[in-house]
This record gives C-alpha cells, sequence and structure tokens, in this order.
C-alpha cells in the first residue's frame, strides 16, 4: 500500500521541554490515523512540523515518498487552529477568499459545502454559525481542492454531543472517499470509533503504534468453566502461556503472559481431558491498554 508520510527520528525540544521524542511514524493511504496522547504529549508539535509550521531539531519525514515541496503541500489540507473566518461575510464568501489564497478554482466550493452539510446556509453569515458549525467551515476550506490527506488537530474540541457526531460522520465519509486522514486527539473514545490506526504519545515518545482493531482485539484473559473445577485449575497452569488465575465458587478468570487465541485454549483442554462447560474472552479495552501505557513510561 502506498506510503503517504514517513515520519523518521523526529525531535523538538523547546528549552528544557523535550516535546517530541525521537518519533518515527508511517501513514499509508486510506487509513484514519489517529495520534492519541494526553495534553502536552505532542501531538500539536508533531502535527505542525509535519506541515512545516515549526522547524524539527532532529528527524525528517517524506511526504508521498518525497521530501516535501511546493507540489506535496497542495496535496494536504489541514485544520490546526481553531475556525477563523471573516464573521460579517458569508461561508460561501470565505471560501472563495480561502481559495484564491491557495489558488484553487471557485469549482469546489459548492462540493465542499455539500459535503460538510453546509450548503443550505451558504450565505448565512460566518458569525451567525454555532460552534460545529465553523469547525466544519474549517474542515471544508482544508477540502477545497480534493486534498489526499486531511490532517485535523482535536477535531471534536469544545463540540457538544451533536457537533461531536456531526464531525465524526463527516470525517468517516471523507475517509470512505479514499481522502487519508491524520488526527490527533486526547479523546480515546474517538480513536476508538474513528480511527482505523492509532500511534499511542506520551511526553513526546511514541509508546505504541497499530490498528486499532488490534489494540481492542488484545486479550489477555479469559473466564473458564467445567464440571471438573478442580482439574481445569491442575491443567490451566502447564499453558505455556499461562500467569495467573482468580479462582471463584464455580469458574476460574485465567491471565495469560502473550495472547491466546479461544480455539486454540479450547482444544488445549481438550486435549488434556479437560471439557469445557464456558469459555468466555475478556478483551482489553483501547482505554485500559493506553492507561498501562502511560503508567508504564511514568
Ligand atoms: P494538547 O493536547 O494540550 O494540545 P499536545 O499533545 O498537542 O497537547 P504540544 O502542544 O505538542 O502537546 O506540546 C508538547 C509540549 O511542548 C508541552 O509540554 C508544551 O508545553 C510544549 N510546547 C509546545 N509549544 C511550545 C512553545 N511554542 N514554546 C514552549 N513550549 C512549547
Amino acid at each position: 500500500m502506498e506510503t503517504i508520510l514517513s515520519v523518521n527520528n523526529i525531535s523538538k525540544r523547546y528549552g528544557k521541554i523535550q516535546a517530541v521524542n525521537d518519533l518515527s511514524l508511517e501513514v499509508k493511504k486510506g487509513q484514519v490515523f489517529g495520534i492519541l496522547g494526553p495534553n502536552g504529549s505532542g501531538k500539536t508539535t508533531t502535527l505542525s512540523t509535519i506541515l512545516e509550521l515549526i522547524r524539527a531539531n532532529k528527524g525528517d519525514f517524506q511526504w508521498f515518498g518525497e521530501e516535501p515541496s511546493k507540489e506535496s503541500r497542495k496535496r494536504i489540507g489541514s485544520v490546526i487552529e481553531s475556525p477563523n473566518f471573516f464573521p460579517y461575510l458569508s461561508p460561501a464568501i470565505n471560501l472563495k477568499i480561502v481559495a484564491d489564497i491557495k489558488d484553487h478554482d471557485y469549482g469546489d466550493i459548492d462540493r465542499v459545502l455539500i459535503l460538510t452539510g453546509l450548503y443550505e446556509r451558504r450565505n448565512s453569515r460566518f458569525k451567525t454559525f454555532s460552534f460545529g458549525m465553523k469547525q466544519r467551515l474549517a474542515v471544508a476550506s482544508a477540502l477545497l481542492g480534493n486534498p489526499d490527506v486531511l490532517i485535523l488537530d482535536e477535531p471534536t474540541n469544545g463540540l457538544d454531543p451533536q457537533g461531536i457526531a456531526h464531525i465524526r460522520e463527516l470525517i468517516l465519509s471523507i475517509a470512505s472517499q479514499g481522502t487519508t486522514i491524520i488526527l490527533a486527539s486526547h479523546l480515546l473514545d474517538e480513536v476508538q470509533k474513528i480511527c482505523s490506526h492509532v500511534a499511542v504519545l506520551d511526553k513526546g515518545k511514541k509508546l505504541f503504534d497499530g490498528k486499532v482493531s488490534e489494540v481492542l482485539a488484545i486479550s489477555d484473559s479469559f473466564e473458564l468453566s467445567s464440571h471438573d473445577l478442580e482439574g481445569l485449575k491442575k491443567v490451566v497452569a502447564q499453558h505455556p502461556a499461562f500467569q495467573s488465575i482468580t479462582p471463584s465458587s464455580d469458574q476460574i478468570l485465567v491471565y495469560f503472559k502473550d495472547e491466546v487465541k479461544a480455539e486454540e485454549l479450547n482444544q488445549f483442554f481438550f486435549l488434556k481431558g479437560i471439557i469445557l462447560s464456558h469459555l468466555s474472552e475478556r478483551k482489553r479495552s483501547l482505554e485500559q491498554h493506553f492507561l498501562e501505557l502511560l503508567d508504564d513510561n511514568k
């Protein structure tokens, strides 16, 4: 799959603060890539670096397999700051101004207004817009010229639940048209609902990256039961990935050191002469995993 962005060992320091620390990332075409981390973990610094708004002290990055250039910049749309438009002008006119600045033609304005659900309000003044609509106009402006990549910094910050839902749907609909999306967020829930891939940052360092579905699929414990509960307890301790067990009156909760598949576990017991009457996988949520990662990085 085509690589859209490669970030190679980027570090950025502000005086004593190491905002980004030896960060490497790879974003492929069509991914919705979440950069997830608590406040101050270096998300905005990372996005500002790859958008060339600031310069890293170390490391480099390539867009579309090449050094950043005027051409590559034209293929990237971004919303990094809170939406800022002329308050007394309509979205249609505001977008014409943006199109002039970015050297795009006006032909795309209706498309982005329709896509962001603002077409009906295209002639209202910007100052009459709700915060959610303002945010969607910022996305519309970033989408002018149909960029290959859209970069969003905390896209749902400050929005009410309805505004959050609108932005989520909008991001997913943009992604479904093949646009690669890179977004920074401190909200697990947001990343879980929108992103296909995630990199977890803390204190400027990447703690983990991978598919969101894989993170969600991490399972390290199983509830097990058998009519021969004593036999079950004995045999489970023989499993190569066995870590610990919490027994209760009619079942056991078993923790494993490594990932174990339910089918494999079922077969393991069967071959040892134990018939399971109950087998249930307990999946760790992204939140648990995230908190554990942050804990380990203390
Ligand atoms: P938030 O979610 O709060 O926006 P973030 O993950 O985006 O946080 P950054 O804004 O990248 O984090 O900040 C990373 C660290 O760098 C923080 O400790 C921040 O205070 C510091 N920092 C960021 N910009 C500057 C600056 N211009 N001057 C000094 N320190 C800065």
